[in-house]
Parts: C-alpha cells; sequence; structure tokens
C-alpha cells in the first residue's frame, strides 16, 4: 500500500467497489479501496441479488437501468462472472388501486424507453404458471428483470477498477479520518496511514460509524431482512423444461412479496409491515458475515397471503432461512453525494437495492467527483435532502415506516405519519384548530388544506373529499384575499461587502435596486437548475434570499462550496427563525391598509416592492409585494414569537373581506393557472432555463455567472425540449407528475405536475416535450395517460389566468 492516493474509498461492498470501477472508468488511476474483512463482508454477501429498474422516481429508475446494462461490461472487463439471470419479470396486482399504480409506473416507464407492458391475468397466469390469476385483478410486465451473484457482482466490479488501476486491500480497517490543515485527508487504518484528497464512504452497515469518524451523523438505519429458500419444486423444475428458461421474478406488491427461482425451488422474501431495526446506534465492529436469527413468527402473514396466491407453495418444505440486516435512508432512496462543510468528503450509503442502484450510484458519484457535477438528476439520492432535523430517532421512526410500506400504495394525497410532528410553527395549534390537514414539507408540519369538522383526506389517484374544499380556498383569494402560512419556504441572510457581486456570479439575474425583488434562477457549470429563488435587497451589502424549504441544505452545501476566500460574503440560513403569512387576492391591500400606517396604495407599494421593516398591526415586519398565488398579494416575515400577534392582526382586519385560510393544495392549483413551476417538479438539473420558461430571468448580458457561457448556447440553438401547458380532458383523476405526452400516437414528452385549476375550471398539467413536436402542435392530438387511459389534451402556451399579469400588479 502507498503511502498516499488521490482517492480512499472505504468499503468493499457492492456499492464501495462500484464506485471504485467508476473512478477508473473516469481516468482516475490512483484510488484505492480499503475493505476491513473480505469484500462483500457487510449487507451484501447474503443479498438476493433481485434487479428491476422499477422506482418511484423516474431519475433514479434510469439510473437503475444503467445498473442492469452494466453487468456484460464488467464481466468482460474482470473476466469474473456476475451470475446474470435476466428471467424478466412480472408485477401484480390484487387490488384496483395497486393495479392504477401499476399503470402510473407503466405511463412513466413509456418515456424512459422503459418496455414494461398491461398484461392480461391470462397472460399473467401463462409467463408465471405458480400464480392464481384469481388472486389477482391486473400485472405488469417487465422484460428488463433478472438477479445475479451478489459476490461475482462485487469481485467483477474491483477485478475491473483493479484493471483500470485501482487497488483494493482486504482486512484493512479504517479508524480514522482527519482533514489536516491544508485540506488532504489522513486516512488511518489499522495498518497504516494514507494521506489522500478525498475520501468516500461507502462502509454500508457501518457508514454511520464512518461517519462519525468526522463527526457527521448519517440518517440512515439498518432494518432485518427474511427471505426463505424452499425445497426443490416440481412446478419450477416443469416451467424450466417446458419453457427452457428461468421462473420469471415476480413482486406481490399486497402480499409484500419477491420471489425468484434457486436452483430448482424458488427464493421468496418479504417485507413485512412491523419490521425490525437492527442495531439502531452502532453496528458493532465484529460483526462479521454471519445471519441474524431467523424469525418466520413475524413474516406468517405475508407467507399465508403468498401460499394463497401462488398455490405450489402449500406442498413445499424450506431449506434455508435468511435473516441480514440492510441500511435505509428515511425515504428508502440512497444518500449520496458530497457533505457540506467537508471539502471532499463523500457519501454512497443508505443503498437499499445495491444490485439495482450499486452501477448507478457508482456513476454518479464518480461523475460528481471527477467533473464537479453528478452528470444526472439524483435530488432523489441526493445526501443534502436531510436537513440536521433529521435525527437518529427521527431516521428511525422513517426507516420502520418505509420499510414496512415498500411494497404499499402511496396514493399522490396521502401523507406518512411517521415521526411527526417535528418541525412546527408557532401557528400550528391555531391551524389545527380552523380544520388544517397537515403536510410534512421536509420536516415542517404546513397546512394543506382546511377541512370541515368529520372530514379527512380519502387516499385516491382520483379527485377526492379535499376537492370542493380546496376550490372554496381557491375562490376566496380569487374573489377576496386568503391568508396561508409560508413559514416552509427557505430562507438566507447573504450579507458582506462583497454579497452582491457574488450574488451576480451564483444567480442568472441581475441583482434588485434597494427595496426591490427580483427572481432568478440558479445554474450549475451545464447551464442547468439548480435553483429558483426570489432575491430581496434590504440594503447594500444586505440580501434576503428565498427559495424552496426542501432544497436548504442543498443550496448551502452549493454556496458553501462557493463562498470566496476573502470572507467577504457571509450566508446564513434563517429556517424557522423567520417565519411568515401571506395573504392574497384583490382585497389583501384593503386588510394591510388597516394594520399600517405607511402607504401601501400601488403606487408606493409596488408590485415587486420590499420592506425590511413595517409595522403591520403591533408588529415589525419584512414584507415583500409578491405572491405564488398570482394574484395581488404579500409575503410578510417576523420572528417566531410574532407569528400569532401577526396572523391575529391579519385575520381580525380580513374579516369584513370575507378573509379565509387556505392551503398549500390551494396554493399550487393556483399557481398552476398561472404557469407557475416548482421546485423538483419543474426546476430540476436536467432541465435548462430557456426550456423551463425561466429564460427571462436570465441576464446573459450582465457579466459572467455559473453557467452563462452553457445558458448562452442553450439560447443560440434553442432549447431541445420546452415545458408546456395541456388542459385535459382528465374525467375525475388529474395528472399527478411522470405521466407520458402523447402526440398523434407517440410519446414526446412528460409531465412534471397536475392537477385541477379551481378558479378556471379545468384539470391541468405541465411538463417537458421535445422541442420537434411543437411544430405544427395546434393541428395535432395531443393526449396524456393518466392511470392507463389516454386522455386528451389541447397544448395551452399562454397562462390559463391573466397571461399580462395585471391581477398581480394592480
Ligand atoms: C437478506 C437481504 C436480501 C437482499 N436482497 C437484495 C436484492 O435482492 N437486491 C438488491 O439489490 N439488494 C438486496 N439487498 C440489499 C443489498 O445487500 C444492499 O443494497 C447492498 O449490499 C449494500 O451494499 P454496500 O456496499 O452499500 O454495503 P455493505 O455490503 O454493508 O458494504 C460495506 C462494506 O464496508 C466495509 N467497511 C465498513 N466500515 C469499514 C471501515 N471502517 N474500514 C474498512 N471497511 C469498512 C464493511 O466491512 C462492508 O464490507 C438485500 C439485503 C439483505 C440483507
Amino acid at each position: 500500500m502507498k503511502s498516499s492516493y488521490r482517492v480512499v474509498v472505504i468499503g468493499g461492498g457492492v456499492v464501495g467497489a462500484s464506485v471504485l470501477y467508476h473512478l477508473t472508468k473516469k481516468g482516475w488511476r490512483d484510488v484505492v479501496l480499503l475493505e476491513r474483512l473480505e469484500l462483500t463482508s457487510g449487507s451484501t454477501w447474503h443479498a438476493a441479488g433481485g434487479m428491476h429498474t422499477v422506482n418511484g422516481d423516474p431519475n433514479v429508475a434510469k439510473l437503475q437501468q444503467y445498473s442492469i446494462n452494466l453487468y456484460k461490461e464488467i464481466e468482460e472487463i474482470s473476466g469474473q462472472s456476475v451470475g446474470l439471470h435476466m428471467t424478466e419479470g412480472l408485477m401484480l396486482a390484487a387490488t384496483p388501486a395497486r393495479y392504477e399504480w401499476l399503470k402510473n409506473i407503466h405511463s412513466k416507464g413509456r418515456y424512459m424507453g422503459m418496455q414494461t407492458e398491461l398484461v392480461s391475468l391470462d397472460e399473467a397466469q401463462r409467463l408465471l404458471p405458480l400464480l392464481d390469476k384469481s388472486q389477482f385483478v391486473g400485472a405488469m410486465y417487465d422484460p428488463i428483470q433478472g438477479h445475479v451473484d451478489p459476490n461475482g457482482t462485487t469481485y467483477a466490479f474491483s477485478g475491473a477498477a483493479r484493471k483500470g488501476g485501482a487497488e483494493v486491500y482486504t482486512h484493512t480497517r479504517v479508524m480514522d479520518t482527519r482533514q489536516r490543515p491544508d485540506g488532504m485527508w489522513e486516512v488511518t487504518t489499522d495498518k497504516d496511514t494514507i494521506i489522500a484528497e478525498h475520501v468516500v464512504n461507502c462502509g454500508g452497515l457501518w457508514a454511520r460509524e464512518v461517519g462519525r469518524l468526522v463527526g457527521l451523523e448519517l440518517p440512515i438505519l439498518a432494518m432485518e431482512h427474511q427471505y426463505l429458500i424452499t425445497e426443490d419444486m416440481p412446478e419450477v423444475v416443469e416451467i424450466n423444461r417446458s419453457t427452457g428458461k428461468m421462473v420469471l421474478h415476480a413482486v406481490d406488491f399486497d402480499g409484500e412479496i419477491y420471489m425468484r427461482q434457486e436452483r430448482n425451488g424458488m427464493l421468496l422474501g418479504t417485507y413485512e409491515r412491523h419490521g425490525v431495526p437492527w442495531s439502531t446506534k452502532n453496528t458493532p465492529w465484529d460483526f462479521g458475515p454471519t445471519l441474524l436469527p431467523d424469525a418466520l413468527d413475524r413474516i406468517t402473514e405475508n407467507l399465508e397471503v403468498g401460499f394463497r396466491h401462488f398455490p405450489p407453495f402449500q406442498n413445499v418444505g424450506i431449506k434455508q432461512i435468511v435473516n441480514g440486516p440492510f441500511t435505509f435512508a428515511p425515504d428508502g432512496n440512497p444518500l449520496v453525494g458530497p457533505i457540506k462543510g467537508l471539502r471532499n468528503y463523500w457519501v454512497a450509503c443508505g443503498v437499499m437495492a445495491g444490485f439495482s442502484q450499486g452501477g448507478g450510484v457508482g456513476l454518479a458519484l464518480s461523475n460528481w467527483m471527477v467533473d464537479g457535477d453528478p452528470g444526472f438528476d439524483v435530488w432523489a439520492m441526493d445526501v443534502a435532502r436531510y436537513g440536521d432535523w433529521a435525527t437518529r430517532a427521527y431516521t428511525r421512526a422513517k426507516v420502520v415506516e418505509n420499510y414496512g410500506r415498500r411494497f404499499r400504495v402511496r396514493f399522490p394525497n396521502e401523507e406518512l405519519t411517521a415521526a411527526r410532528p417535528l418541525r412546527t410553527v408557532p401557528m400550528h395549534q391555531q391551524w389545527l384548530q380552523m380544520g388544517a390537514v397537515m403536510g410534512d414539507n421536509w420536516g415542517v408540519e404546513t397546512p394543506l388544506w382546511f377541512a370541515p369538522p368529520g372530514v379527512a383526506d380519502a387516499f385516491s389517484f382520483h379527485r377526492s373529499t379535499d376537492f370542493v374544499h380546496v376550490k372554496q380556498e381557491c375562490q376566496a383569494v380569487r374573489q377576496g384575499v386568503g391568508i396561508s402560512d409560508i413559514s416552509g419556504f427557505a430562507k438566507y441572510e447573504i450579507t458582506g461587502s462583497g454579497a452582491e457581486r457574488w450574488l451576480l456570479k451564483m444567480l442568472t439575474n441581475k441583482m434588485p435596486k434597494t427595496g426591490r425583488l427580483v427572481l432568478a434562477p440558479m445554474l450549475n457549470p451545464r447551464g442547468k437548475l439548480i435553483g429558483d429563488f426570489t432575491v430581496a435587497k434590504a440594503s447594500d451589502g444586505q440580501f434576503f434570499v428565498f427559495g424552496s424549504g426542501a432544497a436548504e441544505k442543498y443550496h448551502l452545501r452549493w454556496f458553501d462550496q462557493h463562498l470566496p476566500a476573502d470572507g467577504s460574503v457571509s450566508v446564513r440560513a434563517l429556517g424557522l427563525g423567520l417565519v411568515g403569512l401571506s395573504i392574497a387576492g384583490p382585497k389583501a391591500r384593503a386588510v394591510l391598509a388597516k394594520l399600517t400606517d405607511d402607504d401601501v396604495s400601488n403606487a408606493a407599494l409596488r408590485f415587486m416592492d420590499f420592506r425590511t421593516n413595517m409595522e403591520v398591526g403591533m408588529v415589525n415586519a419584512m414584507m415583500g409585494r409578491i405572491s405564488f398565488t398570482g394574484d395581488l398579494g404579500y409575503e410578510i416575515w417576523v420572528q417566531p414569537e410574532f407569528h400569532v400577534a401577526l396572523f391575529n392582526a391579519l385575520w381580525g382586519a380580513g374579516q369584513e373581506f370575507g378573509i379565509r385560510p387556505f392551503g398549500g393544495r390551494a396554493l399550487l392549483s393556483l399557481a398552476r393557472e398561472k404557469g407557475f413551476g416548482t421546485w423538483a417538479r419543474e426546476f430540476r438539473p436536467i432541465y435548462g432555463p430557456f426550456e423551463a420558461g425561466l429564460g427571462r430571468f436570465v441576464a446573459l448580458g450582465k457579466g459572467e455567472f455559473i453557467g452563462r457561457e452553457a445558458a448562452l448556447r442553450e439560447h443560440a440553438e434553442g432549447p431541445l425540449r420546452q415545458r408546456v401547458g395541456f388542459v385535459v380532458e382528465a374525467g375525475d383523476a388529474d395528472a399527478i407528475g411522470d405521466e407520458a405526452v402523447w402526440r398523434d400516437g407517440a410519446v414526446v414528452g412528460w409531465i412534471t405536475s397536475g392537477g385541477y385549476c379551481h378558479h378556471v375550471d379545468c384539470s391541468y398539467a405541465t411538463g417537458y416535450v421535445a422541442s420537434e413536436s411543437l411544430a405544427g402542435a395546434e393541428h395535432a392530438r395531443w393526449e396524456i395517460e393518466i392511470l392507463g387511459e389516454l386522455r386528451p389534451a389541447r397544448l395551452q402556451i399562454d397562462p390559463l389566468l391573466d397571461p399580462q399579469g395585471s391581477r398581480m400588479t394592480a
């Protein structure tokens, strides 16, 4: 072993081996992997090795597709078999709701080039004779499913990496990682000390412990997971004989079961509803490749369903039960990327589907390390999606919930209940008393809608119990005035003599004059959207920047990486130290006028004006004249102790104007009518600003800013795709996002979000289509595939309401 390397990868499971391989593939040779025992000694060795491309997030699904396509490559390079069996697969639904979910997945798959097919139950039975078709209502066939040998795969990755120049040392435990003042990492092992430019934590079951070496508490937890292997089954032998193929993989969601052939029998695994966490505080260092005691009683319920759905299992004995731990993040997606404040420290952990995702994780992380950008939209697996509020207890509650729901349907209007409430604003109790149905906005309890007594969300893919109430909230805003909580936004205070210069470099727009607001996207060097902000200039050297609450840590990491070394700029996240209320609607000005001595006329307090110190009722507030509703509106910011007083003042003054609370669902409906997009839906790091319709906020002529070269190119060459809107004949199920967009019988794009526009009274969806598909668009036949049906749609380029923006500016 040398005394210095460019990269030290800690952990020789499938993920570490994949990261190592991908670094060599990107041309970095001076890289080493350290493994405390033999390769695969964590979760990897006893995995069932199953893989598929299905994931709730299409971007993760794409990386899963990549992982699977990679297996032949690493076999060829390394000469090591991965034991690849592409058996194809069936996903089975035993309830109508699950079948609707499958139809959604199928529609998503279309624009990603996946070849899933909805098949009849007869066909399902023909493909998988072990099932009893009378137990199911629908099925989806997926040609890209199979399994690999976990050991073979890990050794193939590491073998291919070695061929590319990497080194691998087993029986070498990393005991400490310390950053030196010069930024290099000192990695102490039980044998030697290595100096490295980069450290990658691929510690799997021990990723928490490895993280703690640098003071990092990663939100991951291991769960026990069981599968069993049956004795030989004559039915399996017969399928192999008559088809010449292995038995198809199957996922039976309602039985919470997955299965595949193992020798002449079957391997059957379950995600039981009441999963059991393993080693909640520390993973013992002496835990080797050993199994946990089996606990069949925990999965008898699942097995009973399985036996009913797949009758041949009733007559076969169990040969082996495997119970092993593997790690999860709170939402079940991996944690990948750089860590804010720790230069050149990277993580790739919490990978619960190493054989579907390991390749994609390795690719994204190596791109990130080598090129400074993951090259894909990895938001769904970015380690920065969790803030410091994701404590061990939070993680435990969420991971247990996620495990138990792994095969359950998550409805679009369904809020998960574990680990709540966690972050609350001072108005919390009052909102509840007013009937608020709360949503979890990255830990912050946020009113979604206001329900009359006895009414709650009925979970569904169709319009539901909230529909008429959200409509009333929307009408209250459009016709009078509404009040809502905006505390969940991220807010940053940017100060210092270099603040304006720095913001000009970070964001695409010019900076506002003192007392004014601008909207300003943020791009990465590839010219893709990594943020979308409202910027307020309070004074020379003091700005307030408002953005997506969910992206706070993601943005802070980026800001941190780009702060000048001379200390001329400082960035402070205000979190819930600054909370807010918004009033919006044509009567909002009249409400405000009752509460302040300031002149709030349209001439004195103009659209996009910003005040740092304005008395509203008894409270000193910051205020911006802007509203995401697309109506006349004000966003009013105060310190938390004034939240309730501010509300009481606005509420009292609003009575004579019929003020009504409105929640996040009404807000999105109102914003939709204006064609406004939101972060993580319409605005993501795969879209350019001109594609996204944000071109007017990109001041190409203002001088240098990050992503300008690429933005100039996009502008000159024209966007490859464009965000457009559709009015949809949706029946009783609106688009929710990720549905395929069809033009004249071919898929040309995808929906990013949709829903009902209550004021203009139509169903609307927005998404991206290939630019060339817009030629002659008005005469084309447009359809959106919702729940398996092609719904006629009309292209809607302009906002449905008030394209001139006169409501906002009046
Ligand atoms: C019963 C079971 C069935 C499963 N079935 C499937 C399946 O069908 N399909 C699928 O995709 N996934 C499956 N999985 C999940 C899969 O095993 C994991 O996704 C995968 O193994 C994660 O790999 P990893 O490299 O992140 O972690 P690990 O395999 O845990 O590897 C981490 C490695 O890091 C080493 N290490 C840790 N700390 C140090 C240190 N300080 N110094 C040196 N080395 C260190 C460890 O020894 C270990 O080898 C299953 C898991 C279980 C338990």
